[in-house]
């Protein structure tokens, strides 16, 4: 199996400190790449860590606001500082905003949001992709959803417009550096039991409703689910699909 060759590797992973992003991480170590894992919570960040450690793996976290173009051009200078290279970037971080319409929305809610969902994946590559340049290879994995392909929930048009956006990003970052050997692509999960999902306890009625209705699986995602399609996507058994945005979603999208 080509997972192999993601050993001794180096993989960035944003948003790590939880949910899909920290399966992510833990799935990069299982197949013995180093994990660089990137978040504004620093108790959720460490205990990712502390996951990968207990399985034999090599991690370190570095607290970072992925809108801040600051903090992201330093979170990647001190990754290659340790680690001396990367080579899969998994730009995960994001969160699902105020639920409201689209004219409630305050421009603060809205901005937020984008800065972190679409901004914050572009000033990712942006500060990733010289590094990835220089060693001639590498695989972005840029973390957007259904939502990205379809408006799948009422009273979230800035996450959809910010998922349609990094659908749109990635595709351009496709174009532009294939011919220096980097692959770029989305996965847009469709509805995963994470903290985002999983939170509000209010939200149980709803979640039965989409797995009822919505979901041909009959369950919602797991985690690690989307973490094993973007681990396959880093790996060479990837190597000739670029500029690609791949459904995990249950069947959601199919009905
Ligand atoms: P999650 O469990 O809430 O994890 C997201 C992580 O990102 C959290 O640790 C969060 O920290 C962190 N984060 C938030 N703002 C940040 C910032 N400015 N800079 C750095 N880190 C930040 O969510 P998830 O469900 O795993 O979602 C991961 C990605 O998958 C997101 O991009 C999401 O849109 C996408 N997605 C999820 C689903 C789903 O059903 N779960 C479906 C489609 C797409 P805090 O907890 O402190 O905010």
């Amino acid at each position: 199996m080509t997972l192999d060759r993601l050993l001794g590797k180096t993989a960035l992973i944003t948003g790590a400190s939880s949910g899909i992003g920290r399966a992510t991480a833990i799935a990069f170590a299982k197949v013995g790449a180093k994990v660089a894992i990137a978040d504004i919570s620093e108790t959720g960040g460490e205990e990712t860590v502390n996951l990968i450690h207990q399985i034999g793996g090599e991690a370190i976290f570095i607290k970072t606001d992925v809108s801040s173009a600051k903090q992201v051009r330093e979170l990647v200078k001190k990754v290659v500082a340790v680690y001396g290279a990367i080579h899969c970037a998994v730009n995960n971080a994001g969160i699902e905003g105020v639920r409201t319409s689209t004219v409630a929305y305050s421009e603060a809610n809205w901005d937020k949001t984008i800065d972190i969902n679409l901004k914050g994946v572009w000033l990712c590559m942006k500060y990733q992709i010289p590094y990835l340049r220089e060693i001639g290879e590498g695989a972005i994995v840029n973390m957007a959803s259904i939502a990205g392909l379809r408006s799948a929930l009422p009273g979230f048009s800035a996450y959809t417009a910010s998922k349609h956006g990094l659908i749109g990003l990635t595709k351009a970052a496709a174009v532009e550096y294939g011919r220096v050997g980097i692959r770029v692509n989305a996965v847009c999960p469709g509805f995963i039991d994470t903290p985002m999902v999983s939170k509000d306890p209010t939200r149980q009625a709803e979640i039965e409703n989409w797995i009822e209705t919505s979901l041909p699986l009959g369950r919602l995602g797991t985690p690690q689910e989307v973490a094993e399609t973007v681990i396959w996507l880093c790996s060479p058994a990837a190597s000739f699909i670029t500029g690609h945005a791949l459904v995990v979603d249950g069947g959601f999208m199919a009905r």
